[in-house]
C-alpha cells in the first residue's frame, strides 16, 4: 500500500538535480532518487540562484585596487562574518576558509604545538583518525564505546593518565556510517576539566542540526561546503586563534607572506599573523560565498522544522525497513540513540555491492555501498559474521550500504526505498 507519511510534511527545500531522470533496467527511466547526501549533497537552488547572480561581479581577493576587487573582497570577508555567526563563534574566533573538511582537519594537525597529545576514538572517519599521527603527534586510539556514555568515561580514563603538556581531542558530532549524534558538549567539558581542547568534525553535523561553538564548548569545528549543499569546492575552520596565529602556514606562498625579502642570496619572510597566514593563494572566493548563502538558506527555513522533517522520514525509513526480514541496521549506541538521516545496513545473502547495484538499476535509487572511509567502525558495526554477502558465499570485502538524505529529499524517495529493499528481499 502507498505509503501517506509524507502527506502532512512540509515540502522538501529546492535542489538542482530534483528534476533528473535516471534510466533504469526495464528500459524505462525514473526521477533519479538522490539518498547518498552524507557523501555530497546537491546545490540548494537557493545557493544556485545566489552564487549565479554574483558571479559576473566576480574578481579577486585582496589583491585588487579595481571595482570588481574591490567588491569581491568585500563580499568574501561578509561570507566569513555570516559563516562565523552560523556557527555561534566568538569574538576572537578565526575563520579559516579551507577546501574541505579533510583539508581543516590537516591544517590543524600542522598547527598543534610541538608534542601535542591527541585523543581519538579509533571509530572515527579517516578525515578525522588520520591527520594526527600523520603530522607526528603522538596519539591515544579510544576503543568503541557502546553507549555516549561510555564514550564520555572512556575520555575521563584516558585524560586521566594523560602526561602534562597541549592535548586535543577530535570527535565528529554525527556519525557518517550510522547518523548516531554524539554527546560533544558533555566530551569538550571533560577535556576542558583536563586541560586539553577539542575540534568537533562537523562535517555530517552541520548539514542536519544547528553548530554552535560557544555552546557546545568546543575549541575548533571543521565542516565541508559540499555537504551543506554548496558544492564549490571550499570549506571551514573556525576557532580559536593562538595556536593558528602562532603555527607555520599551512601554504607558503602568497597572502600569507607579509614581507618578503631577497639580500645576498637569502630570502626572508615575515609571515601575516591573521587569517591570511593560513590562507596561501587566491582564495576560492565562490565556495566561501556559496557556503554563506546556504547558511543563510537553511537559517531562513529554520532548523526546528527542518529537523521535524527529517525526523519525520528517518522514522519512515527506519521502520519501514525493521519490517523487512534478513536487513539489519547498524548502529553503534543502540537503535533509540538520536540520530540524523544517515543509515547504514546489510541484507541477509546479499553482497551490500550487488544490493546497491539492484537500487540503482532498477528503482533509480542512489546510495552508497562501502566502508565509507570509517573502516574501524564498519567492522565493528559488521561483526565478525560481516555482510549478508559473505554469509551467503560470495566473494569481496566487507561492506555495507547507506542511505542518507536531507533538505531537499521528498517523501517519495525514502518509500521507493523501503518499497525497493521489501521487493528485492522478498525476490531472493
Ligand atoms: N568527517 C566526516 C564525518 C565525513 O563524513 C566526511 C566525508 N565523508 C569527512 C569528515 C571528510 O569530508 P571531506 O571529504 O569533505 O573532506
Amino acid at each position: 500500500a502507498p505509503n501517506t507519511a509524507g502527506c502532512s510534511l512540509p515540502r522538501p527545500l529546492p535542489v538542482l538535480g530534483d528534476e533528473v531522470r535516471a534510466p533504469i533496467a526495464d528500459g524505462g527511466e525514473i526521477g533519479y532518487a538522490a539518498l547518498d547526501y552524507a557523501a555530497s549533497a546537491p546545490a540548494l537552488r537557493a545557493v544556485w540562484d545566489e552564487v549565479a547572480a554574483y558571479a559576473p561581479y566576480y574578481g579577486s581577493v585582496h589583491r585588487g585596487a579595481g571595482y570588481l576587487s574591490q567588491l569581491s573582497t568585500d563580499l568574501y570577508e561578509e561570507s566569513r562574518a555570516t559563516v562565523a555567526a552560523f556557527l555561534g563563534c566568538r569574538p576572537d574566533d578565526q575563520l579559516i576558509f579551507t577546501r574541505s573538511t579533510t583539508d581543516s582537519l590537516n591544517l590543524l594537525a600542522g598547527a598543534l604545538p610541538t608534542g601535542t597529545q591527541v585523543f581519538v576514538f579509533e571509530t572515527e572517519h579517516h578525515a578525522a583518525l588520520l591527520p594526527w599521527a600523520h603530522h607526528g603527534h603522538p596519539v591515544t586510539y579510544l576503543p568503541a564505546p557502546r553507549t555516549p556514555g561510555q564514550a564520555v568515561a572512556t575520555l575521563v580514563n584516558a585524560l586521566a593518565d594523560a602526561a602534562p603538556g597541549p592535548k586535543l581531542l577530535c570527535v565528529t558530532g554525527a556519525s557518517n556510517v550510522t547518523g548516531e549524534l554524539w554527546p560533544i558538549a558533555e566530551l569538550a567539558t571533560v577535556a576542558r576539566r583536563s586541560g586539553a581542547r577539542t575540534v568537533l568534525d562537523a562535517a555530517q553535523l552541520a548539514p542536519h542540526r544547528p553548530v554552535d561553538i560557544t555552546a557546545l564548548g568546543v575549541d575548533w569545528v571543521a565542516f565541508s561546503g559540499h555537504k551543506l549543499y554548496a558544492p564549490f569546492g571550499s570549506g571551514v575552520l573556525a576557532g580559536r586563534a593562538d595556536w593558528l596565529s602562532n603555527a607555520a602556514p599551512y601554504l607558503a606562498g602568497g597572502g600569507a607572506s607579509n614581507t618578503v625579502t631577497a639580500q645576498d642570496g637569502a630570502v626572508g619572510v615575515v609571515w601575516n599573523d591573521n587569517i591570511s597566514r593560513h590562507e596561501a593563494g587566491s582564495p576560492n572566493v565562490i565556495g566561501a560565498f556559496a557556503i554563506a548563502a546556504a547558511c543563510r538558506a537553511l537559517t531562513d527555513a529554520g532548523f526546528e522544522q527542518l529537523v521535524a522533517r527529517e525526523e519525520e522520514l528517518l522514522a519512515v525509513l527506519r521502520s519501514g525497513l525493521a519490517t523487512v526480514p534478513g536487513v539489519r541496521q547498524l548502529a553503534l549506541f543502540g537503535p533509540d540513540a538520536p540520530r540524523v538521516a544517515v543509515l547504514s545496513f546489510v541484507v541477509d545473502g546479499w553482497s551490500s555491492e550487488e544490493f546497491a547495484k539492484a537500487l540503482s538499476e532498477r528503482y533509480g535509487i542512489g546510495v552508497r555501498d562501502g566502508l565509507f572511509c570509517a573502516h574501524p567502525l564498519v567492522r565493528t558495526l559488521l561483526g565478525p559474521e560481516g555482510d549478508g554477502g559473505r554469509a551467503a558465499g560470495c566473494d569481496g570485502p566487507l561492506k555495507a550500504i547507506r542511505v542518507s538524505f536531507g533538505v531537499g529529499t521528498p517523501a517519495e524517495h525514502v518509500e521507493r526505498v523501503v518499497r525497493a529493499v521489501r521487493e528485492l528481499v522478498a525476490e531472493g
